[in-house]
């Protein structure tokens, strides 16, 4: 099926609405002129036999009689115009105006027809005529009116609205379109920018025209997808930039030591040297790949986090016996609170390795001779690891960027302390996975404080 553009679906709609209004209006009107003009006949016709009757009625009371040749002058009792014809009870005309002889007789008898009247529309030589047939003294009478002044009118309005309407209806719905063409056209613009929006050129951004109507905030909509499609964008192509210049460097390395070494003949030690060194070096790759692997899950969010009942003391207390190895070959006092124990609901591997990633950093980044404090709190319905330092801290504009994969606050340093810059990626990710947060608070040369704060269970 072919899809109509949306302004002439709109007019053809508005025609189809306007056509119905029309339709139901000018039907409305017509039959409501109809009753009025039948309303007007019928009290006139009501009045004119009102004035018959008390004529006969004195006639006969007063003057003891009605004379035939009487009624033949009808000036006396009824209003000019007027066609008549009066029977006696047997049914016998009396008299008759010429214009009634071409009426049909009532139908029922003087004695059946209600006091009133009974009024209808009958056709007699051509004519349509408003008929009222009622007792009277002296029998039964007829009056009635013609109708066709009356319906030539209501023709004439009739073949008014039936030729008007369709001209109204085209005119309108011309201007129907002009106006939906207009209330669209921004929405052209919008589709007209965003199709020049790809992939290359997310910077571009939908003019706002500052009206605040619904395309506005359409546009606005829009721009803050684009923006954020921008951010991603970037973020990816800076990941993968990255990702491959740091594990250019391991590959490097690797390539370099086996070609050295192939250089001439060597003994047997200097052999051993270069492939312990190949072997350092494949697994910082092979680490940094197993860490890029779980952020990728992580952001298409099949990370496999289990959601099993632990006591966290019990893993602060075992990945701080781990860091306290790190610790003390790095001269650094490891001081840990009395942990109370926290029940909450997690996994197990994936948060011993959050810990592990925030104490090492912490050993790494504290010079011999610091100390490193950790501490455990239930706080409200949450808990909330701490470990302090008083290590190198971080300067407050790299703050808001640690968290980013890869980010380094000095390059040449982690290098020689080995970091890829994943690890606070990780951990926040980790937190995350769990319903949790980490939060930050460091000063420059007097140490950092991190804070994991987790869901009980
Ligand atoms: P890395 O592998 O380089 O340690 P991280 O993601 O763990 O990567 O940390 C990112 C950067 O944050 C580090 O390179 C370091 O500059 C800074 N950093 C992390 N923890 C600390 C800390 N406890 N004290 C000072 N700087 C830190």
């Amino acid at each position: 099926m072919i899809a109509l553009p949306v302004r002439v679906r709109l007019t053809a709609w508005y025609a189809a609405i306007l056509a119905g209004t029309f339709a139901a209006a000018g039907a409305g009107v017509w039959w409501t002129i109809r009753e009025s003009i039948y309303r007007t006949v019928d009290q006139d016709l009501r009045s004119r036999l009102l004035a018959l009757r008390r004529y006969l009625e004195m006639e006969v009371s007063e003057n003891g009689g009605l004379r035939i040749e009487e009624l033949a002058e009808p000036a006396a009792f009824l209003p000019a115009g007027t066609d008549y014809r009066i029977a006696d009870p047997h049914g016998r005309w009396l008299v008759q105006s010429p214009a009634s002889r071409k009426w049909a007789p009532p139908a029922a008898g003087a004695s059946s027809l209600p006091a009133l009247g009974k009024i209808e529309t009958i056709e007699a030589g051509g004519q349509s005529i408003r008929l009222l047939s009622a007792p009277v003294p002296i029998g039964t009478a007829q009056l009635g009116l013609p109708l066709d002044a009356f319906e030539k009118m209501l023709r004439r309005f009739t073949w008014t609205g039936l030729l008007a309407s369709p001209l109204l209806l085209l005119l309108a719905s011309a201007g129907g379109y002009w106006m939906s063409r207009r209330a669209l056209e921004p929405v052209d613009r919008i589709i007209r920018t965003a199709e020049q929006i790809e992939a290359r050129n997310l910077s571009g951004r939908l003019p706002l025209r500052g009206s605040g109507d619904e395309l506005d905030r359409l546009s606005g909509t829009l721009n803050s997808m684009f923006a954020r499609l921008d951010e991603a964008f970037r973020r990816i192509t800076q990941f993968t930039a990255d990702a491959s210049h740091e594990l250019r460097t391991p590959v490097a390395i690797i390539r370099t030591t086996a070609e050295l070494a192939r250089t001439k003949p060597r003994r047997e030690a200097e052999y051993a040297q270069a492939l312990d060194r190949i072997l350092n070096e494949s697994e910082r790759a092979t680490r940094m790949l197993d860490d890029l692997m779980l952020l990728a899950r992580a952001d298409a969010r099949s990370m496999d986090i289990a959601r099993e009942p632990l006591d966290l003391a019990e893993v602060v207390r075992d990945v701080c016996s781990n860091a306290d190895v790190l610790a003390q070959a790095a001269g650094i006092r490891l001081e840990k609170g009395p942990f109370a124990e926290c029940a909450i609901e997690g996994d197990e591997h994936a948060l011993r390795r959050l810990l592990l990633i925030l104490l090492d950093n912490a050993v790494k980044y504290t010079p011999r001779g610091g100390h490193v404090t950790v501490s455990l709190r239930r706080r409200d319905s949450a808990v909330e690891v701490r470990i302090r330092d008083t290590g190198i801290g971080i300067p407050e504009e790299h703050l808001p960027h640690i968290y980013e994969r890869f980010y380094r606050v000095s390059k040449d340093r982690s290098r020689a302390t080995g970091g890829t810059g994943l690890g606070l990626s990780i951990a926040r990710c980790i937190a995350e996975q769990h319903g949790g947060e980490i939060s930050l608070t460091s000063t420059p040369g007097v140490g950092s404080e991190f804070c994991v704060r987790l869901p009980l269970g």
